[in-house]
């Protein structure tokens, strides 16, 4: 009997509970069954972890009181106001709202008639793309997401570059994906080591993830160095996720390319999104365009990525509708302004830190970020690049991310989107920095 109406109060019959002795058993005996509260985190939120907070959070972050903090470090292109994104833009979110259309749900996977825009605009003539190749999603993060979990299993793994965008592993390890480095050459302008690359592939293997333009090395991929990247992926029947988010954002003399009209054989998925290249990260549109030209990945995974995309029902529908305009009516200006203002923050950059004792910083091409190495022999006094730019903030309050962030040592990365002064200003502290610091005895090779 007892059972019965514990059955009834689980099933939340309330007649059996208006009968008073009943109740009154029940409520007992569940008192007793719960001793206690025992609520635990789930597994995957145990797996899931970003390494930056990790280094940040576990570093002094005390600025020099006599001077005011720069932070070289945020890779958000609006926090300091000198990047604003075109009228057009904003006036295209503005028609969106008062249009009244958009406050509904879209289709989890975006509207048809956007996805017809992104489908033209990125449409090549060796990689053409209709709306049923754009998956639109809340940014490049969930596009990343979302073509992750479409190709791999739990048990397998991807392939992420190093020094890297830390995303990936955060999303791989909490979905129970492993990860494999490959390295990036900073003396080969970050190309990859092919051979190495190729070496670390095994019958595991779910995708290759290729970030060009690099964040955070500010490199861009040659053609030849992209085709050769793509026959390694060839020989062994791997799949590419190309995080192309800065895509276009090269410097003036270089050309980006992406990598779906240059491959015949190997599909890819490419990611992007407005965020960087419209200076709206906040506004969380993104997309995955997926270039199939041998009909690889055949239905079975624009299937799997429709399924995937219904766990949130797609991006906001007012950046979607204002998606047309956007994507035509932004100035080509607009564009190149915004590069032409990153190259010059890099080259003042650039040129200021190759002559500081015992720095080495590698001159970037585009995107938003520069990496410095650090000749950390010379500085006995720092453990690691961790170490370095904890000092570097005490001491000068100026801030960049350690490259550990990326899963790469001594170096420190440097984000380009900040007014002018402020990069002439911390480049001259970091000088004054390193000198203070640098022992000439200990160098290798350092004048
Ligand atoms: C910023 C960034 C993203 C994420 O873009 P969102 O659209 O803001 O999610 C993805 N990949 C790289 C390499 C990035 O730097």
């Amino acid at each position: 009997m007892a059972n019965n109406t514990n059955m009834a109060y689980m099933n939340g019959n309330e007649n059996h509970l208006s009968n008073g002795i009943y109740s009154y058993h029940t409520t007992e005996k569940i008192m007793k069954k719960k001793a206690k509260w025992n609520i635990r985190v789930s597994e995957m939120s145990k797996k899931t972890f970003n390494p930056i907070r990790a280094i940040v959070d576990s570093m002094n972050m005390d600025p020099n009181p006599k001077k005011p903090m720069i932070a070289l470090s945020i890779g958000d292109p609006t926090v300091f106001g000198n990047l604003p994104t075109h009228d057009a833009v904003l006036k295209a979110m503005k028609d969106a709202v008062d249009s009244g259309k958009f406050n509904g749900y879209a289709p989890s996977i975006g509207y048809q008639s956007s996805r017809e825009v992104v489908a033209k605009f990125y449409s090549q003539p060796d990689a053409l793309l209709e709306a049923k190749d754009v998956i639109l999603c809340s940014g490049c993060s969930q596009a990343i997401e979302l073509s992750i979990a479409v190709l791999a299993n739990p048990g397998q793994n991807i392939l992420i570059p190093r020094p890297g965008f830390s995303l990936y592993k955060t999303l791989a390890l909490s979905l129970d994906i492993q990860i494999k480095l490959y390295d990036l050459l900073p003396e080969k302008g970050w190309e990859i080591d092919l051979k190495q690359l190729e070496s670390v592939i095994d019958d595991k293997t779910a995708c290759i993830i290729v970030n060009n333009p690099s964040n955070p090395c500010g490199s861009i991929f040659s053609k030849e160095h992209l085709q050769k990247i793509i026959a390694v992926a060839a020989r062994n029947c791997v799949p590419i996720l190309a995080d192309e988010i800065y895509g276009d954002m090269v410097f003036q003399g270089n050309k980006f390319y992406s990598m779906a009209p240059l491959s015949s054989s190997v599909p890819i998925l490419s990611c992007g999104g407005l965020a960087k290249r419209w200076l709206v990260p906040g506004w969380r549109l993104g997309w995955i365009l997926i270039h199939d030209r041998n009909n690889i990945f055949g239905n079975e995974i624009r299937e799997g990525l429709v399924r995937l995309s219904q766990r949130i029902l797609g991006p906001c529908t007012i950046v979607q509708g204002a998606l047309e305009s956007i994507m035509n009516s932004t100035p080509k200006k607009f564009f190149s302004s915004t590069l032409s203002f990153m190259k010059a923050n890099a080259d003042i950059c650039y040129e200021a830190l190759s002559t500081v004792p015992g720095l080495r910083p590698v001159r970037p091409s585009g995107a938003m970020y520069l990496m410095v190495g650090i000749d950390i022999e010379s500085f006995p006094e720092f453990e690691d690049d961790v170490e370095f730019t904890m000092r570097l903030i005490s001491e000068q309050s100026v801030f960049c991310l350690p490259a550990k962030c990326f899963e790469y040592p001594n170096f420190f990365r440097v984000v380009l989107s900040v007014p002018k002064e402020m990069m002439t200003e911390a480049c001259n502290r970091i000088r004054e920095f390193c000198e203070q610091h640098y022992h000439h005895s200990y160098s290798n090779g350092f004048a």
